[in-house]
């Protein structure tokens, strides 16, 4: 196998080295308070000598840039994919599915690209991490960095919800706690690496992250035997969408599926960037976000150029949701599939509820949930407090 990095924007191709972030050229197109401009994504040549069917595990690493060998001894992804029969019977959808990334290491589906950017940082000596978020990613690259004996250094906004500060402390790392907003955040994180050096793992900024990212489609593949008909994926960066296209669409070029699922990207309406520019056909001035679900409240959103290629070329739809109609989701999800998820996660069961007549009762639909409902009870409670 071979792998490379290609320009999402402009195509070019770059090695695959700590110090190649975004598309050189393509960043000089960048302007203020819009997406990030020439993100990379990374190409694999070749195909896998092991079948998916035969070591499914194996045959996931063969699509990862990293040797196995590097990844820290932590048990990221290969997280149940299973049938909540109870759902299933309340929206007479009998191939309703949930993958449920809860499960991962430090409770998030951020595990997966934290996991790789580790690995990756093995691989190179680097000793530290830098990565701002809105708690998960920080939280997440704080534990699979303690697990690989990486020194990690977070910012987070300082109204992150409290779990998911603690979590990093514990996990060791090195927080600080910015005044403002993730975006901020963002920005304070890049001056940091820029200054002291170190491996930024930003989201969609270091491509490891897009790419990693990708494991949970090839998981959905292998687990189930062949690509959903619909995938429900919450978003807020346009990573994890980004990474789901990237999984399925390997799997498509290299053969092994004939067809790139319809992914819903499910946006809380305080913050609904991607679907407004879906909607529009391109990004405008950022309107300030606001929504219960923290994950995926962004102003900016870092992948947007490619979120919003990948939906029009790929017929995917945009699905937004209130806040209410998140509360009343987690709610149903947790008392009725038994799956306490945070909101941001909840927010796909609020999507398909939403969008449920527009699809056919024979179809196969998968919800992505992403993160574990104790990373935020104070959102949790909020709906019997009325
Ligand atoms: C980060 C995150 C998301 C959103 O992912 P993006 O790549 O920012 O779109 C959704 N759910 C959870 C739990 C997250 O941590």
């Amino acid at each position: 196998m071979k792998f490379y990095y290609k320009c999402t924007e402009c195509g070019l191709t770059f090695d695959i080295k700590p110090n190649v972030r975004v598309c050189p050229a393509c960043k000089s197109a960048q302007k203020a308070n819009r997406p990030l401009r020439g993100v990379l994504e990374t190409v694999c040549e070749g195909k896998p000598e092991i079948a998916p069917e035969v070591d499914s595990l194996k045959f996931i690493h063969c699509l990862l840039p990293v040797e196995r060998h590097f990844f820290p001894p932590v048990p990221v992804g290969m997280t149940p994919l299973w049938s909540p029969e109870n759902l299933r019977k309340q929206l007479r959808l009998p191939n309703l599915y949930i993958k449920d990334d809860t499960l991962n290491p430090t409770g998030s589906l951020k595990d997966r690209a934290s996991y790789l950017v580790a690995a990756f940082a093995l691989k190179y000596k680097i000793d530290d991490i830098v990565v701002a978020s809105t708690g998960n990613a920080a939280s997440s690259m704080a534990g699979i960095g303690a697990a690989a004996g990486l020194n990690v250094k977070i910012f987070i906004p300082a109204a992150a919800p409290r779990a998911k500060m603690v979590q990093s402390l514990q996990y060791g790392a090195d927080v600080t706690l910015v005044e403002g907003t993730y975006d901020l955040a963002f920005d304070k994180s890049i001056e940091y690496t820029d200054k002291y050096g170190g491996l930024n793992r930003n989201t969609a900024y270091n491509p490891l992250t897009l790419e990693g990212k990708k494991t949970v489609a090839l998981e959905i593949f292998t687990q189930s035997g062949s690509a959903p008909d619909h995938v429900f994926v919450p978003v807020g960066d346009g990573v994890i969408l980004g990474g789901l296209y990237r999984g399925f669409i390997d799997l498509f070029e290299k053969g092994y599926t004939d067809r790139i699922p319809v992914i819903h990207s499910v946006q809380a309406e305080g913050s609904s960037a991607i679907n407004r520019a879906l909607e529009t056909g391109d990004f405008s001035d950022p309107i300030a976000s606001a929504t219960i679900a923290d994950s995926i409240s962004v102003d900016v959103p870092r992948n947007g150029y490619y979120a919003l290629n990948m939906l029009k070329k790929h017929s995917g739809r945009g699905v937004t949701v209130t806040d209410d109609e998140i509360l009343k989701a987690q709610n149903m999800l947790a008392s009725s599939a038994g799956l306490f998820a945070e909101p941001s996660s909840a927010s796909v069961l609020a999507g398909l509820l939403k969008v449920r007549d527009k699809i056919n009762e024979k179809d196969s639909v998968v919800l992505v949930v992403t993160g574990n409902g104790l990373k935020d009870i104070d959102a949790a409670m909020k709906i019997f407090e009325k």
